[in-house]
């Protein structure tokens, strides 16, 4: 078989751009899409023909943390603000090894999942590695924190251009791009996020922040009241509350544009949406994650005019393993629906083709990289997953839609592929020892449970 030319063919395609196509063929040249179209009855030497399947872009998967796929079921049943504070202590034990061991677990997941672009907030740096060595596309946002006001701005900004130069080196002519996230209005003081919004205009650098997720944020935008506040009192951080939403404080500070990733967004005010509106930023909804810590639910669906267009930037995210606690987009999908129905008590404020949407082309226009990615059409790289349609928990199959959204899990997934390349086949990921991995993966757990209190 010619590798630079392939025919997928299998029971269903799922363009998204148009309607499903029963007995559907992709035909790949080059890395890229070039015909897709009812199959031929003649069979060809190139065709890969996957059977009882659904063709559809790879997923994007619009936040992860590749860096801490290793706490998967280690931070279990704490709420918020504990939760993240038990993970910076966890941190503190594992090394640059550790780290790389944990993001290759995260990128395995990823790819054996149909995910092919992620959008990954990473602190040691090593979902970079991860995400070149498995083939993925997407953003990788180097985080940055720093309220401690012991610590010069000068000396966080020097630190972070030079990580930003050395990721940007490596990634050089790869699929991935380098972006900055400070990680949290809570986490990153004003004086700082006014030299990041500097430095990232300047070099036109993609941003992502955590932001509106819990009603502890708010407290401490609002009167420095909550566990943050005393937090900060404890550590003599000083703190003088804006007296407004942390969307709007972040907008004071000059942070915010349409390169502007927003990962929550649970508690929204109406005029925060107003803001969102006018910078056309994109937002991922989490809901797995924010439902799991207990801090609410995003109102997809029920955001007036905000995200609700077929237009609109947003898309799904997992968040890291260690508040989810897998990497299943599909199940995010069917959960995401299926809360939006139950907080609205109506079922027409979320469709299961609106979600399949918003996990592939939503999250695509989230990054920018919709004119490349997110649907099945011709011209488009080739980031196409299947996902088997023949499990007993999936059959019969009337509608391939509602069947991916409403029973499909991460482990049907038949086929990875990323610009014409196959990174998962079904049976085992291209290039990786995974038998190895997981061996690694294991020492790295039991570091992690080492002396633990937690
Ligand atoms: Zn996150």
């Amino acid at each position: 078989m010619d590798q630079a030319t392939i025919r997928l063919r299998a029971d269903w395609v799922i363009p998204i751009a148009g309607q499903p196509i029963a007995g559907g063929e992709v035909m790949v040249e080059e890395g890229r899409i070039v015909e897709v179209t009812p199959a031929p009855s003649s069979s060809a030497a190139d065709v890969l023909d996957l059977g009882h399947c659904a063709l559809l872009p790879g997923l994007v998967n619009a936040h992860t943390h590749l860096d801490y796929t290793v706490m998967r079921g280690r931070l279990e049943d704490l709420s918020f603000f504990p939760w993240i504070r038990a993970m910076v202590t966890l941190k503190t034990r594992l090394d640059e090894d550790d780290w790389l061991v944990s993001a290759r677990l995260g990128a395995w997941e990823a790819v054996r999942s149909g995910i092919t672009t992620i959008a990954d907030a990473t602190d040691s740096g090593a979902a970079l590695d991860a995400a070149l060595d498995f083939g993925l596309r997407g953003i990788v946002y180097q985080e940055t924190f720093g309220m401690d006001e012991s610590i010069p701005v000068e000396a966080i900004m020097g630190d972070l251009k030079q990580r930003i130069e050395e990721h940007r080196q490596k990634a050089k002519g790869s699929r991935i791009q380098i972006g900055v996230s400070p990680h949290s209005p809570y986490t990153v003081r004003g004086e700082l996020f006014r030299r990041l919004a500097e430095y990232c205009n300047s070099q036109e650098l993609p941003v992502c922040i955590h932001a509106a997720e819990s009603l502890d944020e708010g407290r401490l935008f609002r009167d420095g009241s909550g566990p943050i506040g005393e937090m900060y009192a404890e550590r003599g951080i000083a703190w003088h509350p804006p007296g407004a939403t942390s969307i709007a404080y972040l907008d004071s500070l000059g942070i915010l544009s349409d390169r502007t990733l927003l990962v929550h967004g649970v508690q929204l005010a109406a005029a925060d949406r107003k803001l969102l509106q006018r910078y056309d930023l994109g937002w991922v909804h989490c809901p797995k994650s924010n439902a799991k810590l207990g801090v609410g639910a995003a109102l997809f669906g029920l955001l007036e005019g905000c995200y609700d267009s077929d237009k609109a930037r947003v898309g799904l995210g997992s968040d890291s393993v260690a508040s989810n606690n897998t990497m299943d987009l599909f199940e995010e999908m069917r959960f995401a629906v299926l809360l939006a129905r139950a907080q609205g008590r109506r079922v027409d404020l979320m469709t299961a083709r609106r979600m399949l949407e918003t996990a592939t082309i939503g999250g695509a226009r989230c990054l920018h990289l919709e004119p490349e990615i997110g649907t099945l059409e011709p011209g488009k790289r080739a980031d196409i997953c299947a996902v088997r349609l023949d499990g007993s928990h999936i059959v019969p199959v009337n509608d391939p839609v509602a069947a991916l959204v409403y029973s499909c899990r991460a482990g049907d997934v038949r086929l990875t592929m990323v610009e014409g390349e196959i990174l998962y086949d079904g049976e085992k990921v291209t290039g990786v020892n995974e038998a190895e991995l997981y061996r690694q993966a294991e020492a790295v757990m039991k570091k992690l449970q080492g002396e633990s209190s937690l």
